[in-house]
């Protein structure tokens, strides 16, 4: 990962966005922490999930600012790893997507506002119809405008959420002043408890989700998410949609993650110390120290997106995180911006100051800290913070 150091000045206006040349700018010194993007292990990961899947297609989705990686940075990383087809949750976030692949199918999946289908239609976006008020509006611009513009019709099968029941559906199949007009270039639906394979609401999505598709003869289908993707060969159909899993977080419950990590949050040591067994560390005095213990001090907080819900206390163990070959525990609360880790077992010439400690990433899966937080992998990917400087690697 570490390039040669290149000197340039400093400009903190742009050291969130900017691709940083190697940890040995001096850009370093201003933030607290920094967040590495392994745009190389993103295309891998999504390679292997595409080869998983042949010979359905596999789409790349990039909503939440690509998980929190970045939209276009992962839009033009999945393009080139040979990603035609993209999701994304708003219009707002499929205009940059298109922006970056303007030959690529960018669907949108929350669907459009009143009034936004020839917004939609105009930018070559796809909205995913979710309602039957979706579909007039969507029917309607086409038989306004004398041809059928594409789109996905989004059919419930057991989330309800967003989606069509199913006698909207049958209605709609068989409505000659709508199903002319829509111009369907997808089917699809979404599992609520994919990542838990053996859950018995799976087999009855995709026994719903088969039922719709004869209502719609000739249009592709799509139902899998990551864990569908990963767990569930029978959903795969024409398209599979893997978000989490390309980012590298875990899908699948209870089973050994075959991704590579992609995202990796270091945060400085600030300072070293000592502190006595039966000292507390941190607010409320949380955690009492049950020996003598070298701690540091790591200036990322929970204004930095860590989670709050991931400290430690004398009655519950919070995350762990990982220096030198050494997995250290989190002591006491998070603060806004500190964390503390204990040390005492790290070589102190491997844990000094101006040292990293990782928070999560190559060592440490997200979803060990989110698991600690009682959150999960996405939630932390995609509340990432601004402040810690981001460092984009591996872009082919
Ligand atoms: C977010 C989303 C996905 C991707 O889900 P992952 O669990 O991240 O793979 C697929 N389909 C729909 C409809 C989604 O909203």
């Amino acid at each position: 990962m570490p390039k040669a150091a290149m000197h340039r000045p400093v400009d903190p206006t742009t050291l969130s966005a900017r691709a940083r040349p190697g940890p040995l700018d001096e850009t370093d010194h201003l933030a607290g922490g920094r967040l590495t993007v392994d745009l190389a292990a993103l295309a891998a990961n999504w390679r292997s999930l595409a080869a998983r899947a042949a010979p359905a297609e596999t789409a790349g989705v990039v909503k939440g600012d690509g998980y929190g990686m970045g939209l276009e940075a992962a839009t033009g990383t999945l393009a080139d790893a040979g990603c035609r087809t993209f999701f994304t949750a708003t219009i707002a976030e499929a205009l940059r997507a298109k922006a970056v692949v303007p030959e690529a199918a960018v669907y949108v999946l929350n669907g459009f506002p009143p009034g936004a289908a020839g917004l939609v239609a105009d930018a070559d976006l796809r909205p995913v119809l979710g309602s039957l008020e979706e579909v007039e509006d969507w029917a309607g611009l086409g038989r306004s405008r004398g041809r059928a513009f594409p789109s996905a019709l989004h059919v419930d099968t057991g989330m309800n959420r967003l989606g069509l029941a199913r006698d909207v559906a049958v209605a709609v199949a068989g409505r000659a002043d709508l199903r002319p007009h829509l111009g369907l270039s997808l089917l699809m639906s979404h599992l609520a408890c994919a990542d838990t394979p053996e859950h018995p609401l799976n087999a009855r999505q995709l026994a719903a989700f088969s039922a719709a598709r004869a209502l719609f003869p000739g249009v592709p289908a799509s139902l899998a998410n990551s864990a569908a993707t990963l767990a569930l060969p029978d959903t795969h159909f024409d398209l599979v949609r893997p978000g989490i899993a390309v980012y590298g977080g875990q899908a699948v419950v209870g089973r050994a993650n075959p991704m590579r990590p992609v995202a990796t949050l270091e945060g400085r040591i600030i300072k070293i110390r000592e502190a006595d067994a039966g000292d507390s560390v941190g607010y409320g005095a949380a955690e009492t120290l049950g020996r003598r213990s070298r701690l540091a001090v790591v200036g990322i907080g929970y204004a930095d997106g860590f989670p709050r819900a991931a400290g430690s206390s004398d009655t519950t163990g919070g995350a762990s995180g990982w220096i030198a070959g050494h997995r250290v525990r989190l002591v006491g609360r998070v603060s806004m911006d500190l964390l503390v880790y204990d040390v005492t077992d790290v070589p102190p010439d491997l844990a000094r100051r101006g040292d990293w400690i990782e928070l999560f990433g190559t060592h440490v899966p997200v979803d060990d800290v989110a698991a600690r937080a009682g959150t999960i992998g996405y939630e932390i990917l995609t509340q990432l913070g601004r402040r810690f400087d981001r460092d984009t690697v591996g872009r082919a």
